[in-house]
């Protein structure tokens, strides 16, 4: 009690005008940040030059037009791999109308009551047309039939939430119920923390589900698109029995910059690429994006997966 009443008194004989003395001096000491400032200005010039019809490779640098980017998204100058929405994805892979969605309008809920969660998910919906990070179905790959997920980066940035891992959990068991193989594109930056613990849960979900489907003998693919980070790496991006990527993508667990802190090391300019995993045993094959649905087609029939009979 004596203690505090010294601190009291210390304080007391503080006057207000010191205070504002001091904080004049702190704030004074404090760099300008005007060339920063600077920085941001000419970066929204730069932007401004950019029509709308447009974008900047940030490989290449050149302005394309998004026309021709074309339906997979590649930059024509210099072969760059755009990310590509789960809508244009089943496009480019599923036979021509073969994809039949499933759980159209499975919605998140906000089980932490996280400020303005529900919000942002109603905003996204409406923007990106979708309810959630991934969309699910079955379709025909080159005419052999399969469960397919394809996750979204537009949507906060692929993060798995409950809808995420319920979705493709359902997808698992609908191909160990069908005997189909299950293909995934994954692409996330992982777990999604305004759902908490419920969102870490779902790895153990669908890592199970993928394990039924594998003990039932069906075949699971996967294919790592930029980026697959997180939650997702470590659980069921990396479970498949074979594992694809698009070159030049990202592929890790935590980020590179908080590894280097950890271990206090510099890491190698191509840790965590999709070439990085191939050569170190994580990958089993880097597939050119237009090259995928013939590849998909190929594993599906090596595997004596089941043909569609056409009408
Ligand atoms: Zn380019």
């Amino acid at each position: 009690m004596k203690l505090f009443d010294n601190i009291k008194d210390n304080l007391d004989k503080i006057s207000v005008d010191t205070l504002k003395e001091r904080a004049e001096a702190i704030k004074n000491a404090i760099p300008k940040p005007s060339p920063a400032k600077n920085k941001n200005e000419n970066k929204k010039d730069k932007k401004e030059d950019i029509p709308a019809d447009s974008v900047k490779c940030p490989s290449c640098n050149k302005i394309i037009e998004k026309k021709a980017l074309g339906k997979l998204k590649i930059c024509p100058e210099c072969g760059r791999l755009f990310r590509m929405n789960a809508k244009d994805r089943i496009k480019a892979i599923a036979d021509k109308d073969s994809f039949k969605e499933m759980d159209i309008n499975m919605e998140a809920d906000n089980p932490l009551d996280f400020p303005d969660y529900s919000a942002k998910i109603k905003g996204l919906q409406e923007k990106t047309g979708l309810k959630d990070a991934v969309k699910t179905g079955i379709c025909t790959i080159g005419g052999y039939e399969c469960a397919i997920g394809v996750m979204d980066s537009g949507f906060m940035m692929g993060s798995m939430g409950s809808v995420v891992g319920e979705k493709l959990t359902r997808i698992f068991e609908y191909g160990t119920e069908h005997k189909i193989p299950v293909v995934i594109f994954t692409c996330s930056g992982g777990a999604r923390m305004q759902e908490g613990i419920v969102s870490l849960m779902q790895m153990a979900k669908v890592s199970a589900a993928a394990a039924k489907h594998s003990e039932a003998g069906q075949l699971y693919v996967t294919v790592l698109t930029d980026p697959t980070t997180g939650g997702v790496t470590a659980s069921f991006a990396m479970l498949g029995d074979i594992i694809l990527a698009e070159p030049k993508t990202l592929v890790g667990f935590a980020g590179r910059r908080v590894i280097e802190q950890t271990i206090k090391q510099k890491l190698p300019d191509e840790f965590q690429t999709s070439e990085f995993l191939l050569e170190h045993g994580f990958v089993d094959a880097i597939v050119e994006r237009e090259k995928l649905p013939d590849v998909l087609a190929t594993i599906l029939k090596l595997h004596n997966c089941k043909k569609e009979v056409e009408d």
